[in-house]
């Protein structure tokens, strides 16, 4: 299937032309079929599948198509900096047309320059779970301005002991009902069971 078949806004499709993409890989076409619908999905996906733009391409898709006042904040919670630095350089180049502010924040690094970035206004914040929850803690980030999150590879989260953090970052954004919530893992485990059924809404497994 191609992108185009999918009736998304011209700014999308000018973002995934830029990237030279043409056929959706297979987990971009069973992801989209449900998101792009507002449904919440639990994907079974592993690194190099394409999983990244199949998150990506629904957020900017929400965000072309929702009234510029309506608009809230996305947020993308990553295991590691490599993955959100990966992530922020997809968000920029499929996301080139969108207008959006994107800000990427992780530990290991000063505070300085990831809070210039935070006054001049964030809409789509990629980070680490302990640096997105010191920005919240300190009210830099204020989670209840989340309109749509992506769990990105949560079972190598947990297996780095962040389990209570994406649960606390999910409880400090508010009800359920009121957010998109995408997650994304190698494996649907226990604990990522728990996570869809605490804090998503009734979401669609995807697997491919
Ligand atoms: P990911 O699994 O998200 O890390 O993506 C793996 C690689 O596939 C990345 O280098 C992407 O740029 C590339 N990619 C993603 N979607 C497509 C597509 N539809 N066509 C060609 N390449 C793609």
């Amino acid at each position: 299937m191609k992108f185009e078949e999918f009736n998304l806004h011209e700014d999308v499709l000018a973002g995934i032309k830029d990237a030279g993409f043409e056929a959706c890989m297979p987990v971009q076409e069973a992801t989209l079929k449900e998101t792009l619908q507002g449904k919440d999905v639990t994907v079974q996906s592993q690194t190099g599948s394409g999983k990244t733009a199949a998150f990506l391409v629904t957020i900017f898709q929400r965000w072309c198509t929702t009234k510029p006042e309506e608009r809230r904040s996305t947020m993308i919670i990553s295991p590691t900096r490599e993955l959100a630095v990966q992530i922020e350089d997809e968000a920029k180049l499929l996301g080139a047309h969108m207008g959006m502010n994107i800000g990427c924040f992780y530990g290991g690094v000063g505070y300085k320059q990831q809070e210039e970035a935070l006054k001049k206004g964030v809409d789509l914040y990629i980070g680490t779970p302990g640096r997105l929850i010191d920005f919240g803690q300190n009210r830099k980030i204020d989670f209840t301005t989340i309109g749509t999150v992506v769990i990105d590879e949560a079972d190598r989260l947990f297996d780095m002991g962040f389990y209570p953090d994406i649960r606390r970052m999910l409880k400090m954004m508010g009800p359920r009902e009121k957010r998109m919530t995408m997650l994304f893992s190698a494996t649907l485990g226990t604990k990522v069971l728990n996570v869809a059924w605490e804090h998503m809404n009734m979401p669609v497994e995807v697997s491919i």
